[in-house]
């Protein structure tokens, strides 16, 4: 856990979140700022940076991650589709440096910057 880090500490159960999945390491939220009448994070419980960090070793976590965000997508009623998106690194517009994946569906308000 990173002490600084946002989502190491809704992970950590110190900062609240509206949590709609948790399996396995993995854990899935609403976004507190929606970008669309569906907004989810999902997330590694363990502190990765951002996509760059990953490594060989990380290539199940990262399908699991990936399956997590369908799940997620389903669970939150749309099985028509959903956009998934990561912003890498400040240059990427990403604002919580611990990797996240964006899910959004229904009504689009705006694309996250
Ligand atoms: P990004 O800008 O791609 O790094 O995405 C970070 C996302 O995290 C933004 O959409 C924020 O609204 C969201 N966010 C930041 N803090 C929290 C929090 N405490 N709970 C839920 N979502 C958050
Ligand atoms: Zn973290």
């Amino acid at each position: 856990m990173v002490e600084d880090c946002v989502f190491c500490r809704i992970v950590a159960g110190e900062l609240p979140a509206n949590v709609v999945y948790r399996e396995d390491g993995i854990l899935a939220f609403i976004d507190i700022h929606p970008a669309a009448s569906t907004h989810a994070l999902v997330i590694p419980e363990r502190h990765i940076e951002d996509l760059r960090h990953l490594t060989d070793d990380d290539a199940a976590l990262w399908l699991r991650l990936t399956l997590a965000a369908h799940h997620v997508a389903e669970e939150l009623g749309h099985p028509q589709g959903y956009r998934f998106f990561v912003s890498v690194g400040p240059g990427g517009g990403q604002t919580v440096p611990h990797l996240h994946i964006h899910v959004l569906a229904g009504e689009m308000r705006r694309l996250p910057v």
